[in-house]
């Protein structure tokens, strides 16, 4: 293909798909390079066997920790990236997160820009994945300058009966934010069917937001918009002085035949570590250690987030479909006599036998299928994070053949046992004292801790001064005229919250400076969502239209 583009977008998870999507209706020519396929539409998206089990939709790549010991990253090459898998948990990070955190294991760096600046894109990530929630019922979130676009998604009887007995004991528990498609977005054929399997597994139906279902399906067809898929960018050339990307060398099979396609700007979004992985394997003799790295910055302060997913036990059954429902921040910040910030707690995808034998193969190893679904039917599944801090030997390497090292060290793990004994305290009074660890492999991977890449954040972070960061705060490189990211590398800081509605906000961001940059007009909605036309009432159930 000659073709020459105006933008070059790798990658089309969270980040690259909405900067596509951003940028589409400017009528620019952009090409879209996706190292992955379509995720096949099969019964087997919402089966535990192959899912959790079969490892069905992770990636064969191997990379390696820091003693060299291999391990199969649960990484998702697909159209749409990691969120054909993930939860929709769209979380916004508390204003506190962007300024500096000091935490037991060292300070939480401040970012370049404070959550007021941020908002505008918050609001319009939540509206452009139909977020489903209520702003103003969470005591430690910030200001929103619009509600969310739907009510939030009303609890199961189970799931409200632990509400109401946090509730008595004093707790705050908030509606989760969830992007699911309800029947009211006017799209009969992905309306949520409220099932179990939201969490970890990709949607049969296409009724969860996803970055393909929201932002890359919309795009197919229209003439600006070319989608390349199987199309694994290697690395990217730049003019002599390095100023300049000229060429992006695609590698389209693995047959070893390589193409070159050119733009005006070049975005990438390949997700944290290969992101960081083509700048390094992009070194030349005007960067030396990597493209953009004159800081040596690339690859380091890798983040992930220090989490535990636990299944409480209660004698009565738990018959909830549709769990991630509820969410609790009482202890994210520190005060009330915590020392240190501790994070979230929120619910996770309802377990099942088969996803338990995922899960903990050794432990269910004898256990038959149907005693595995009598102990799921009365589990009641939490997630708690705490934050992972950036630490600069926490860090994304290649080797000569290009595989990715990663070296990783965890923090806070004593805030994280913190949290840990105060759910404890919790479960009390929600009668779940039993609870057991579970060692979700598929999600966090707890077992294998640094396999469990889902949270992956950082190797590219945004700041005012080139000595420290990668990237400006346009997330431009700072060596660089033409070349922007718009993944999660560019985070400073992670929080202790889900990633990806921060993504998605930045990328909608960095879309519309891109836009402007190229002095191209963006129409009004796209730049201010409509607000929501009725006022929000406290919950909506899954059948209710609007
Ligand atoms: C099981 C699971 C559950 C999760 N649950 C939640 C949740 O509930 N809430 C939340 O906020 N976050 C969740 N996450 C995390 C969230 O999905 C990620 O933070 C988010 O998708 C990151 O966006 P990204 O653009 O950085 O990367 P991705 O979305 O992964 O996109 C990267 C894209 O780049 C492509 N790519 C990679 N290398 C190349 C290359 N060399 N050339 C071309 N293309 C390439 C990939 O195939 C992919 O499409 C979850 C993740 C997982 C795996």
């Amino acid at each position: 293909m000659s073709e020459h583009f105006d933008v070059i977008v790798i990658g089309t998870g969270a980040g690259g798909g909405s900067l596509a999507y951003t940028l589409a209706p400017t009528g620019k020519r952009i090409l879209l390079l996706e190292r992955g396929t379509y995720l096949t539409r099969e019964l087997g998206n919402w089966d535990p066997d192959p899912v959790f089990v079969d490892g069905r939709y992770i990636s064969p790549d191997t990379w390696y920790d820091g003693d060299g010991t291999p391990f199969q990253p649960q990484v998702h090459y697909f159209v749409g990236g990691a969120t054909k898998m993930y939860g929709a948990a769209l979380y916004r990070l508390r204003p506190e997160d962007f300024g500096e955190i000091k935490h037991v294991d060292g300070v939480s760096p401040a970012w370049p820009m404070s959550y007021a600046e941020f908002e505008p894109w918050y609001t319009k990530a939540e509206w452009l994945y139909q977020v489903h929630g209520e702003h103003g019922e969470d005591p430690t979130e910030g200001p929103a300058s619009r509600q969310y676009p739907w009510p939030a998604v009303s609890h199961e009887p189970r799931i409200q009966r632990i509400n109401d007995a946090l509730a008595e004991a004093g707790y705050n528990p908030f509606h989760a934010p969830c992007g699911i498609l309800l029947n009211e977005a006017d799209r009969p054929a992905s309306t949520c069917i409220r099932c179990s399997t939201c969490d970890g597994y990709p949607c049969l139906v296409h009724a969860k937001s996803d970055a393909e279902v929201i932002a890359v399906r919309p795009l197919l067809g229209l003439p600006n918009v070319t989608l390349l898929v199987n199309s694994e960018v290697v690395r990217l050339q730049t003019d002599p002085a390095g100023r300049t990307v000229t060429g992006v060398v695609v590698d389209h099979g693995g047959d070893g035949k390589e193409e070159i396609y050119t733009g005006d700007i070049v975005v990438l979004a390949a997700g944290a570590a290969n992101t960081a992985k083509i700048l390094l394997r992009s070194a030349s003799d005007a960067y030396p250690a990597g493209l953009a790295n004159g800081s040596d910055q690339v690859g380091r302060n890798y983040m992930f987030h220090v989490s535990k997913t636990i299944a409480a036990f209660g004698a009565e059954d738990n018959d909830t479909s549709f769990q991630k429902t509820l969410g609790l921040n009482d202890f994210y910040l520190a005060g009330d006599g915590r020392e240190w910030p501790m994070g979230n707690i929120q619910m996770v995808g309802k377990a099942t036998g088969g996803a338990m034998k995922g899960e903990e193969p050794h432990l269910t190893k004898l256990a038959p299928n149907w005693s595995l679904e009598d102990v799921a039917r009365h589990a009641v599944d939490f997630w708690l994070t705490t934050e992972d801090l950036p630490k600069p030997g926490n860090r994304v390497t290649i080797d000569e053949d290009g595989s990715i090292h990663l070296d990783y060290v965890p923090s806070n793990e004593t805030e994280a046992a913190g949290l840990y004994a105060e759910f404890r305290k919790i479960l009390n009074h929600v009668g779940l004292a039993r609870h057991h660890v579970l060692h979700k492999n598929y999600y966090m991977g707890m077992n294998i801790p640094i396999a469990g890449v889902a949270h992956q954040a950082g190797t590219c972070r945004f700041g005012n001064d080139p000595a420290t960061s990668v990237l400006d705060v346009n997330c431009k490189a700072h060596e660089l005229d033409n070349l922007y990211l718009a993944d999660t590398s560019f985070f400073p800081s992670i929080g202790a919250v889900n990633p990806a509605l921060t993504v998605i906000a930045n990328a909608i961001r960095v879309g519309e400076h891109i836009a402007d940059r190229l002095g191209a007009s963006l129409p009004a909605e796209a730049r201010a969502p409509a607000p929501r036309t009725e006022p929000a009432t406290p919950a909506s159930t899954f059948s209710r239209k609007r």
